[in-house]
């Protein structure tokens, strides 16, 4: 195994996990979302080895693998995937370019609790190998191939923004991102006197990934039936809310809800970006349990956890607003809090939690920080 210890590192890279503030599942829906950047990371130290391996190491685990450039393949260890998934897909970009080397990786960020270390992931591996053998890619190339990579190799469906969001992060941005066009807009994360908080439920229920798929699929549904009427529509977010109504009759009752909140999740984000732009803090707070709300009982993808908590909140004048996060079925609450009040916050809900579920809560206070990027360099 690599020794950590001995490690001569010729480049090193940062990559944060990221949050969304609002737009839950929208990004497969061709519609608006709004993540940022997070200061919570996973570091990695890359050194070229001269040969034709690669050897990978990662810290939480206490694992490596190592491979054959020239037999790059799925592997039955799901985390191996991450990686060989994006070695793959730079091969089809740009073949030959990757060369021998040796990685290892640090992380802390929770696993499989919303906040995207599989992106962070991806990511940091397409940013290394880039800079490490100036392979050439472009932000947007390394966003789409760490995608693919999931796809392929992991088998999650997922859309654009955790990539976007990990590669584009600038510190003190949240991203409005359209997600058909890739077109987006930086604006300024300032929520003062109130502060983004997670609260990670330490709870991640087995429905998370087939579940994710079946939204996919049930979405694709929907979108289909519509276009047959109204063949303009390129995406589900786009189609308004009244037009989704005049299906209400003809999808199946669970298609026509998430089609329903596809359409008011998208014009929700649209209008929190509005309330921010006016410092309407307590009108986009709204908009945070109006997206809960949909994700809980048109989307279905909340548990009871999570519900536990954003009910919590809602009986404390100092939250604001509060949601859950990523792809559901546990993971992280995210919580607009008056920044005065966040340790009793933090206090209350901990021990609230921990009478109801006899589980610990996690706190995460987090920064809105910058993308993937090359903090140290040796290479030649
Ligand atoms: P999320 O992206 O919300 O954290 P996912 O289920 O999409 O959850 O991705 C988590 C997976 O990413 C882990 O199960 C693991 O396979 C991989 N992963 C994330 N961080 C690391 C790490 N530090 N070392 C190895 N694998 C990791
Ligand atoms: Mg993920």
């Amino acid at each position: 195994m690599l020794d950590v210890n001995s490690f001569q590192t010729d480049i090193k890279i940062d990559s944060p996990g990221r949050i969304n503030l609002i737009g839950e599942h929208i990004d497969y829906n061709g519609g608006l979302v709004l993540p940022a950047a997070i200061d919570k990371k996973i570091t990695f130290k890359f050194r070229k080895n001269h040969s034709n391996t690669c050897e990978i190491l990662s810290s939480n685990f206490k694992s490596s693998f190592k491979i054959n450039l020239n037999e790059i393949s799925r592997s039955k260890t799901e985390w191996q995937n991450y990686i060989l998934g994006v070695i793959y897909h730079i091969n089809v970009l740009k073949p030959g370019l990757i060369k021998g080397f040796d990685c290892i990786i640090e992380s802390n960020l929770p696993l499989g609790s919303g906040i995207s270390s599989s992106a962070a992931l991806e990511c940091g591996v397409a940013k290394g190998l880039n800079e490490l053998f100036d392979i050439g890619l472009t932000d947007l190339e390394m966003i789409k191939l760490s995608r693919d990579a999931e796809h392929t190799f992991v088998g999650t469906k997922c859309g654009i923004m955790d990539q976007f969001a990990v590669v584009k992060g600038k510190e003190n941005s949240l991203i409005l991102l359209d997600c058909e066009t890739l077109e987006y807009k930086l604006i300024p994360a300032d929520f003062s006197p109130y502060t983004v908080l997670l609260l990670n439920t330490n709870v991640s229920h087995s429905l998370a990934s087939s579940e994710y798929n079946v939204r996919r699929d049930e979405c694709n549904t929907a979108l289909a039936a519509i276009q047959k009427k109204y063949p303009k529509y390129r995406s589900l977010a786009e189609i308004e809310p009244e037009v989704v109504q005049e299906f209400k009759q003809i999808l199946p009752e669970k298609v026509f809800n998430r089609a329903l909140y596809v359409s008011e999740e998208h014009r929700r984000t649209l209008k929190a970006a509005k309330c921010l732009d006016q410092n309407d803090l307590k009108g986009f707070g709204d908009c945070l349990y109006g997206s809960h709300n949909g994700l809980q009982h048109m989307y279905e993808v909340s548990c009871k956890e999570l519900d536990f908590l954003v009910d919590f909140s809602k009986d404390l004048e100092y939250v604001i607003g509060s949601r859950m996060m990523g792809g559901g079925f546990g993971g992280c609450t995210i919580n607009l809090v008056l920044t005065d009040k966040v340790e009793a916050f933090i206090e209350n809900a901990t021990a609230a939690y921990q009478e109801k579920f006899d589980l610990d809560l996690s706190p995460i206070k987090v920064k809105i920080s910058n993308g993937v990027s090359k903090i140290e360099s040796n290479a030649k």
